[in-house]
């Protein structure tokens, strides 16, 4: 017996394995998740391969800043030059 895949809880392994990657990056279609996250709660290893992939997807996420939508370091945040700049564009008389 090798137990590779065909075995309960194993077998649910693979699929759940199978997401990660998408279930790391937000990308999954929400009916997914629900099955996944049961999935996760009574698997470590697959906690810990989600936790791999998490990393993972935030370094990619730093590197392409466009696809970055959930986390405000606050560091590129361009708000109160863009405001600097409004109110001297608004004192500045119109021509
Ligand atoms: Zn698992």
């Amino acid at each position: 017996m090798d137990g590779t895949s065909d075995s309960g809880a194993a077998g649910r392994c693979g699929t759940a394995r199978e997401a990660l990657g998408a279930y790391a990056i937000g990308a999954l279609e929400p009916e997914e998740y629900g099955p996944i996250s049961c999935h996760l709660v009574a698997c470590p290893a697959c906690r810990a391969e989600l936790a791999e992939l998490a990393k993972v997807a935030e370094l990619l996420s730093a590197l392409r800043p466009v696809t970055r939508v959930d986390r405000h370091t606050g560091a590129g945040e361009p708000s109160s030059r863009c405001a600097g700049r409004a109110r001297s564009l608004d004192e500045r008389p119109p021509a």
